[in-house]
């Protein structure tokens, strides 16, 4: 359920409601607008009826139930969107946001390149795997310890802050120190272990949709963390499995759309995995910003023939800087069947424009 507060409340007003929250069997997550508050009841056994005669509570504005079983990441329990800070990059803002860089760290010489040639075309963030889960346990795993300093020395030289993956509890910590934000993998999603541990941390975390999981099961993901008490999050999609082979993923931009009107988290797109074609990147970049992605993240490598992974969904730094410049370009226009003439008609016959929504 959640309270919301009526504008003008007191303070104590809203403790005690809190404090009836908690007497009733459930938590209760506070979320404070400039004039309004919500309180989101959360947890299950709790009695459900003395929560909602709060509705006569001195204060109270209305008492609802979640329509979703996403109870945080839903925009009922918050109204304004997320804005989620890694460094000083704000994602969730009015400016879309870029992270780009190797699928994999290989080399100084490597991931130095790339990171000055994202930069210089505008992206905000680097990206770059240490900790890589492939397919097949024969394919490069990352290089682990050594990638994560050059990460962190990468960044002390071009300024931009990092995102790497974390695929186990152990490496939490460790990882944290070398990392701005946490990438949870499409195939962690669901590691709830890993969510759980996450959670009690408050650095931001890239929530990747499964390549399986439906937007509901996505959102429940997020919602582990932030139960937890962490709300750094960003959810990212990155293309689904479907019966299509001539893509990797089928990009499942409708999800962006809808994830972003199911939650207040900000949602980014992959193109890269979501298409896992150099070719399709560019135009899948701008549909997605198109429905409303809040930042993209690409794959770029200064050679992507020589990548040790997932080169042929690379841009090389030349494609990359072309990609940057034509993301803002505007969509083609829509040839119409009503000219100005006909308005100006329907706006006589009606006494309206018939646009004038
Ligand atoms: C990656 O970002 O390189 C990666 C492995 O992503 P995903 O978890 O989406 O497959
Ligand atoms: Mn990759």
């Amino acid at each position: 359920m959640v309270i919301n507060m009526a504008p003008g409340f007191s303070e104590e007003q809203l403790q005690h409601i809190i404090q009836r929250v908690k007497e009733c069997g459930f938590q209760p997550h506070v979320t404070r607008g400039t004039e309004r508050a919500i309180v989101a009841a959360v947890g299950s056994g709790g009695n459900r009826s003395a929560l909602e005669a709060l509705q006569a509570a001195a204060g109270v504005d209305s008492v609802v139930p979640i329509a979703h079983p996403f109870k945080l990441v839903s925009r009922q329990t918050r109204s304004e969107r997320t804005r989620v800070m890694v460094g000083d990059v704000c994602i969730g803002g009015e400016e879309a946001v870029v992270i780009a860089g190797p699928c994999s760290v290989e080399s100084r010489e490597q991931l130095l390149a790339t990171a000055q040639g994202v930069k210089a075309a505008g992206a905000t963030l680097l990206r770059g795997g240490a900790y890589k889960p492939r397919t097949s346990p024969y394919d490069f795993q990352g290089l682990g310890m050594e990638a994560l300093k050059l990460l962190r020395e990468v960044r002390e030289e071009t300024g931009l802050p990092v995102v790497t993956e974390v695929m186990s509890t152990a490496d939490i910590d460790l990882i944290s120190e070398y990392a701005d934000m946490l990438q949870v993998g499409a195939r962690n999603m669901q590691n709830y272990d890993l969510l759980r541990q996450l959670s009690k941390t408050r650095i931001p975390i890239l929530l990747k949709r499964g390549p399986s999981a439906t937007v509901k099961e996505w959102l429940l993901a997020a919602e582990y963390l932030l139960a937890g008490g962490n709300q750094n999050v960003v959810l990212c999609e990155r293309g689904i499995k479907t019966f299509e082979t001539e893509t990797r993923n089928t990009l499942d931009l409708a999800a962006v759309a809808l994830a972003r009107e199911l939650s207040h988290l900000p949602v980014i797109a992959d193109p890269s995995h979501g298409t896992g074609r150099r070719d399709l990147i560019p135009q899948a970049s701008r549909a997605a910003l198109a429905i409303g992605a809040d930042g993209l993240i690409i794959e770029v490598h200064p050679c992507p023939e020589r990548a040790w992974s997932d080169g042929a969904q690379s841009l090389n730094l030349d494609e990359f800087a072309r990609l940057m410049r034509n993301l803002s370009a505007p969509i083609r226009a829509v040839a119409s069947s009503i000219g100005v003439e006909a308005v100006t008609k329907a706006e006589r016959l009606n006494g309206h424009s018939v646009y004038s929504v």
